[in-house]
């Protein structure tokens, strides 16, 4: 990854502060605001994403590529470093318009965006044009539609330029922590925030499944954490088998910390985080293979007290 130097990395802390400021004026509203007239409402709150935007694409920029390239030509050419930053201190640095940034993010190279994202960029673009410069009234219907979209919007392009990967961070580790906590807590129970939450896991992840925590489909069956409510099991705290009932393999969880205590006789619930079956799985305290209790059993499997693959008997 490409390291800043000073300047820009002052630069780059002053963009992901204000980008996010007015990141939090245009969701506050958002989710707030139910008193005032809908429209207005998010009249005022495009506003703030799109400048949020705007600095989180030009943060995403210069953490990426450098100075030179969010700030216009001329004053690139003819100026040295020191130049540069005495422009800065005089507010006399000018940097480069939402376009330019845009068409640099569509570069091969440089894109976090797949095509549909920037086609939500655009489409955003259109309607926050509509509403602030021609003022054309959108019905409730497109208003309502509008703000889950907005905020959809928000998650998927804005948080996405901001990550930062400096510190290894989980997602949803990252934006509480961005956002902070009493901001954070309103958030997660949003439509949209949740529909571009369950998108980025079905996107990053290779096998999402449902989390039995906070009931999203946001689980990372493979490296065992939830892109949602980031819980990160222990290791052996939840035991795997297969699903009989849809097949997958490792997609039935159960209590495998517990399974063993006294009187639970080497079973516990389980659930399959692609179907939703509820089976009930014995583990063989013996050889440690699981089956599914109550279904059509068969002769060679262990049940409770006896071990068929070693062919022992046991109490409790
Ligand atoms: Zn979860
Ligand atoms: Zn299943
Ligand atoms: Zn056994």
């Amino acid at each position: 990854m490409r390291r800043m130097n000073d300047f820009e990395r002052k630069l780059y802390h002053t963009v992901v502060h204000n980008s996010l400021l007015f990141l939090e004026d245009g969701l506050k509203r958002l989710i707030t605001d139910g008193n005032n007239d809908l429209g207005d409402t998010i009249v005022l709150s495009c506003t703030s994403i799109q400048i949020s935007l705007e600095l989180a694409m030009r943060a995403y920029i210069l953490r990426n590529k450098g100075l030179e390239f969010i700030i216009v030509k001329k004053q690139k050419d003819n100026n040295t470093d020191e130049e540069i930053e005495k422009l800065y201190a005089e507010n006399r640095l000018k940097v480069i318009e939402f376009e330019a940034l845009k068409n640099q993010l569509k570069e091969k190279d440089a894109s976090v965006f797949t095509k549909e994202d920037f086609q939500i960029i655009d489409d955003f673009q259109t309607y926050r044009n509509k509403l602030v410069h021609f003022c054309c009234p959108l019905d409730n219907n497109e208003l309502s539609k509008l703000k889950e979209n907005l905020m959809y919007y928000v998650v998927r392009v804005v948080l996405c330029l901001l990550y930062d990967n400096y510190e290894e961070k989980k997602p949803a580790e990252y934006f509480e922590e961005l956002l902070g906590w009493d901001f954070y807590r309103t958030l997660i129970n949003d439509k949209g925030y949740i529909r571009a939450i369950q998108q980025l896991a079905k996107e990053q992840a290779k096998d999402v499944g449902l989390c039995p925590i906070c009931g999203r489909i946001a689980y990372s069956i493979e490296d065992e954490f939830c892109y949602f409510c980031n819980v990160q099991p222990l290791e052996d705290e939840w035991g795997r088998t297969e699903c009989i009932a849809c097949g997958r393999k490792n997609s039935v969880i159960y209590d495998k910390m517990n399974i063993h205590l006294k009187g639970n006789h080497h079973s516990m619930p389980g659930l399959c985080q692609h179907c939703e079956s509820h089976p009930q799985i014995f583990e063989c305290p013996i050889c440690g293979q699981t089956y599914w209790q109550f279904s059509d059993k068969e002769d060679w499997m262990c049940y409770d007290g006896h071990c068929t693959t070693q062919g022992v008997d046991y109490k409790d």
